[in-house]
């Protein structure tokens, strides 16, 4: 960020950015603009490659917008990123970790440095709006920085133990948490930067090396912060980018035995196959899996009504409703439903929707065609099982006519047996339900396979009841910002229970890197 202001942007802090931000950002986006269409290679043991088939992604705000063309990795692309990081692993691994947390905030003070070039392809490749991005390139930049951090508080992971009591002997005994070997990292569309930087800056700094594979809608970013990694001069072959299909590519890095470990961050269809293929093998290799959401928001009949109507909306329709955090179930007390439901149906249709490369807009475009096209057959599902109460339509006409547009959408009086109170939809729609009481609304939130965010508003003495009962990895209350969006490394680790991640640990957090690490205990008998 800046180092001209005191400003911390978060997304917390991101609704009202100081001045700079803004000037500084449209200077990124101009020179951006001015030169798209360019190639980028696959990274393999430090080299460029070019392969036959190429993705040319375009801009969901516009797809006359050409935004890049990327490599269509195959299956001997990743099998040759994967042996460039086994070759690599024995210098890394063994090189003093205090070297590697040099290199790794070396490269987060690179995209420090670029934040506003960053920010302005992302804006651009998935349509988030600019505090969004920026935001996001923040957060990426944070979880460096906060493995880094973790890797010195912990000296490293070694830990002297306690000496046996042998008569005639000193035996002593270590405590060493070493690296695994090949780590594969694949991200998401919605959170490119942050979700390949934190699992990428964690495996690095542990001694890992890794293969990266980005979504195909967002390979821009994802190759902007690998020149970022080349650029702080890591070895090569220590960290490998392979662009491709999942199911080509991606599937021959999961299931190669070479691979030591995998963080998955995605949907749950696919990181559970993914985990059924990759434990497949002869033994079992760490998993790490985050994956997706279905987080509710109760409201209780004591709860500020402005504090948990904008709170709700902002976590329903930030990203177009496109986070794992999403608030897309709203459980509201009897006696104060109505109130609050009229609330959140002004302030969303007071959310300006468009091209989010302009200052005043909040929602973007969806991320692609078939979300888009998901949009219709949900909101048609859901009109006829409910009320809309706003929204439920594909923007048309100007600007809208040439994206992936829709209007944040708020649906009522669905039936409680409805498949979409279950199913995520990762599409800015938002369902609200009037319950009798907070028992209720407790059961209801906790009746799924997901336990990602929650959100809660109401009275103080509720709070702890709220904490104690709800099934999720990461809750809030009473907070403005966002009911059950927002997390930040090192104030709120984000992670998942039950079918939204796999570790029970979350990321930016005390717990974290460990999940890259194995325990070696070293006894050492010499006579006395
Ligand atoms: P997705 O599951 O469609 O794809 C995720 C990644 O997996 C992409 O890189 C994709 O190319 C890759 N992939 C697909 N098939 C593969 C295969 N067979 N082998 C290997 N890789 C394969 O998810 P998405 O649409 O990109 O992202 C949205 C989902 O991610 C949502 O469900 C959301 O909730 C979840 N998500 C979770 C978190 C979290 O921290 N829990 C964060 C962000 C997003």
């Amino acid at each position: 960020m800046p180092k001209e202001s005191s400003f911390k942007l978060t997304y917390a802090t991101m609704f009202n950015p100081p001045e700079e931000l803004h000037i500084n950002f449209e200077a990124a986006l101009q020179k951006i603009k001015s030169n798209l269409g360019q190639e980028y290679p696959l990274l393999i043991n430090g080299k460029e490659r070019f392969t036959a088939e190429k993705n040319y992604e375009h801009s969901p705000i516009n797809t006359d917008w050409h935004l890049a063309t990327f490599q269509k990795g195959t299956a001997q692309d990743a099998a040759d990123a994967i042996a460039a990081a086994k070759a690599a692993f024995p210098a890394w691994s063994h090189t003093p970790w205090e070297e590697r947390v040099a290199l790794l905030r070396k490269v987060a003070d690179i995209l420090d440095e670029r934040v506003y070039e960053v920010a302005a392809a992302m804006v651009l490749e998935v349509g988030k709006n600019r505090s969004e991005a920026l935001g996001e390139v923040a957060e990426a930049i944070a979880l460096i920085r906060y493995a880094c951090s973790q890797m010195e508080a912990n000296g490293g992971y070694v830990r002297d133990m306690g000496s046996d009591p042998l008569p005639g002997f000193i035996s002593t005994n270590q405590s060493v948490l070493r690296p695994y070997g090949v780590w594969l990292v694949i991200s998401p569309f919605n959170f490119p930067a942050a979700l390949t930087a934190g699992p990428t800056g964690s495996a690095l700094v542990t001694g890992n090396t890794v293969v990266i594979k980005p979504s195909s809608d967002t390979c821009w970013t994802v190759s902007l912060l690998v020149d970022c990694l080349r650029q702080a001069g890591l070895p090569d072959g220590v960290v490998n980018l392979a662009t491709g299909p999942g199911s080509t590519l991606g599937n021959a890095l999961v299931e190669s035995p070479d691979v030591s470990g995998i963080t998955f961050t995605g949907s749950y269809d696919v990181g559970m196959n993914l985990y059924y293929n990759h434990t497949n093998l002869k033994y079992v290799r760490p998993t790490i899996l985050e994956l997706g959401g279905k987080n509710p928001t109760i409201i209780s009949r004591h709860a500020d009504v402005e504090d948990a109507a904008l709170g709700t909306v902002r976590s329903a329709f930030g990203l177009q409703g496109q986070k794992c955090s999403a608030a897309s179930r709203v459980y509201i007390e009897e006696p104060l439903y109505d109130k609050v439901v009229q609330r959140m149906v002004e302030l969303t249709e007071k959310f300006a929707v468009g091209d989010p490369t302009e200052r005043q807009v909040y929602l973007g475009p969806v991320i692609n065609k078939k979300a888009y096209a998901d949009y219709q057959t949900y909101v048609t599902d859901l009109a006829a099982a409910g009320t809309i109460l706003t929204g439920g339509k594909q923007l048309k006409g100007g600007i809208y006519d040439k994206g992936y547009f829709c209007a944040p959408t708020i649906v009522a009086d669905v039936p409680r047996n409805h498949p979409l109170w279950k199913k995520e939809m990762f599409l800015p729609i938002t369902m609200v339900e009037r319950v009798k009481d907070l028992d209720e609304a407790m059961q209801l939130a906790n009746d799924t396979i997901y336990g990602l965010t929650a959100g809660f508003y109401g009275d103080p003495s509720e709070i702890d009841w709220f904490y104690d009962h709800i099934q999720a990895g990461v809750v809030y209350a009473n907070r403005p910002q966002g009911s059950t969006t927002g997390a930040w490394p090192g104030f709120q680790p984000f992670g998942g229970w039950k079918g939204s991640g796999s570790s029970g640990k979350n990321a930016g957090g005390l717990y974290y890197l460990p999940l890259y690490l194995h325990e070696q205990i070293r006894n050492t008998v010499r006579r006395a």
